[in-house]
């Protein structure tokens, strides 16, 4: 299997140099250059492994360039290594016949992306590896809250890397925030900057795609690469948990094999519910993707008018790491969508950031219409959401959660379908104990973090988890900011270049 940059469908290389590189020098991401598929036995036979074991054999599947050893010894280092706190690495919890939370936070930052960046320093450091280059690798994140703790936790102290991450200043929550500035490692960098998440990932991106920076750093033996959603290093473990959750379902007897399954994700970059979309096209029976969104709605109006437009107020919501306007992973579906059709998708990506808009044809809008069911919720609805589903299930569930289950329950009103559905749980509701204590109608009071988490812990019987708890002793290192323009200088001063 080769990956291809979806501006620019001639380049081909090997799934080690797409997640070395991170992002195509065109500006596109990368793709498998065709979808692997897996039959309905294949995957029901999947119900009888565990979870590491279910990831080689998708891994297999995807990184072709990569030896069974090499995987193996990836997939055991992210996941059977004690990072995560239970049994499984994924919970599948039911909460009625039919609804189920697919519990994805129980590694070591309390957030699904933990899933993936467990195992992506591995992955790259593999393929840094086989591609032969003898260069350092700096990996450059921008983070909405969760990715940047999750990559910080993943890539400290790896060989041979080093990592710099920017977050918004006022855009994330007191928890997140503590997570990051009080990472330990001794290759590890957090800067605040001064706008929101956009603001960093746009910086980011030109930072990277930029011939004369890169030119720079390679005169210093350094090379970038990216621990965001746009490196498919990211995206293929995501897959996994689809592949396996479905399997679960049937050796659980909840479903039977070949029946639908719909798929709820509160969804930001479009990661998440994209690596929903690639188990689909694999063969899991997904029936339709419910995408999830908060009062930053753009992917909303986008799948169900096939319209994109940026254009419009940004919205500071409890549930942070959704709040983004510019989706990346979407040009990832785009481009299957098209047929590959790389011209056409360089040609939208040119309007986006010329103009802020992007119209698909309609061919796209009518796949669009097929595959996915898109609402979003107000922070109000999202609060309504966490206490109806304490209040019914003596469930507790994140504020981003809360916005999935939100949606899910206007799907069902709306629709009347009653397919069975897995919910992905994206966060420890400790990660926002203010607005989820808030949402429950327990007061707080004005105590720090950790006297939230005694109340929270009382009222909804979750163990706090020890990542979080641990916080308490550790002191900040991290207290800098600087101005959206300033980035290049902090990542230069970082890494001693002049
Ligand atoms: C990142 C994140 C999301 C959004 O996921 P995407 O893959 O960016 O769509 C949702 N919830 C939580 C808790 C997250 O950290």
């Amino acid at each position: 299997m080769y990956y291809e940059s979806t501006r620019n469908s001639t380049l081909k290389i090997t799934s080690a140099e797409a997640i070395v590189q991170g992002i195509s020098p065109d500006g596109g991401l990368f793709v498998p250059d065709g979808i692997p598929e897996l039959s309905l036995s294949e995957i029901s036979a999947f119900g009888k492994l565990s979870y590491p074991e279910t990831a080689e054999k998708v891994f297999s599947l995807y990184l072709t360039d990569f030896s069974a050893d090499e995987i193996k010894s990836c997939v055991e280092s992210a996941y059977c290594s004690g990072s995560f706190e239970t049994e499984n690495v994924d919970e599948l919890k039911t909460l009625r016949q039919g609804l189920n939370i697919l519990e994805l936070w129980h590694g070591p930052t309390c957030a699904f992306k933990d899933m993936a960046l467990q195992i992506l320093p591995h992955l790259l450091t593999t393929s840094v590896r086989k591609t032969g280059t003898d260069k350092k690798v700096c990996v450059l994140v921008a983070t909405s809250g969760d990715t940047g703790k999750a990559a910080l936790e993943g890539f400290k102290d790896a060989k041979g890397t080093s990592i710099l991450v920017f977050y918004p200043e006022n855009g994330v929550s007191a928890m997140q925030k503590l997570q990051m500035i009080t990472q330990d490692g001794s290759n590890v960098g957090v800067c605040a900057i001064k706008g929101n998440f956009d603001d960093a990932q746009t910086g980011v991106k030109k930072i990277f795609t930029d011939p004369s920076i890169g030119a720079k750093l390679s005169e210093n033996g350094i090379m970038f690469s990216s621990a965001n959603s746009i490196n498919w290093g990211r995206l293929a473990p995501q897959i996994v948990y689809y592949v396996a959750a479905y399997a679960k379902l049937v050796a659980q007897g909840e479903i039977s094999l070949g029946e639908k399954l719909n798929v709820v994700v509160p969804t930001g970059n479009f990661g998440n519910i994209l690596a929903a979309y690639y188990a689909k096209r694999m063969g899991v029976p997904v029936g339709k993707l419910i995408c999830a969104s908060n009062s930053n709605n753009v992917l909303t109006d986008f799948l169900r008018t096939g319209v994109y437009d940026r254009n419009r107020r940004f919205y500071t919501t409890i549930s942070p790491s959704m709040d983004i306007l510019v989706s990346s992973n979407l040009e990832r579906l785009l481009y299957h969508l098209s047929g590959g059709d790389s011209e056409y998708i360089a040609g939208l990506f040119a309007e986006l950031s010329s103009k802020g808009r992007f119209e698909v044809s309609e061919e796209i809008k009518k796949s669009l219409r097929e595959l996915f069911w898109a609402d979003f919720c107000t922070d109000d609805e999202t609060k309504a959401a966490i206490a109806s589903t304490y209040d019914r299930y003596g469930y507790t569930v994140d504020t981003h959660t809360g916005v999935a289950v939100g949606v899910y329950k206007k799907y069902t009103d709306e629709t009347g379908n009653q397919t069975c559905t897995v919910i992905a749980s994206t966060a420890s509701p400790y990660k926002f104990p203010d607005a989820v204590l808030s949402a429950l109608g327990a007061s707080c009071g004005s105590g720090d973090e950790f006297e939230k988490a005694d109340v929270l812990c009382k009222k909804s019987g979750l163990p706090i988890p020890k990542a979080l708890s641990e916080l308490k002793s550790k002191k900040p290192r991290f207290t800098g900011s600087v101005e959206r323009g300033d980035m290049l200088g902090y990542v230069y001063e970082t890494l001693g270049i002049k």
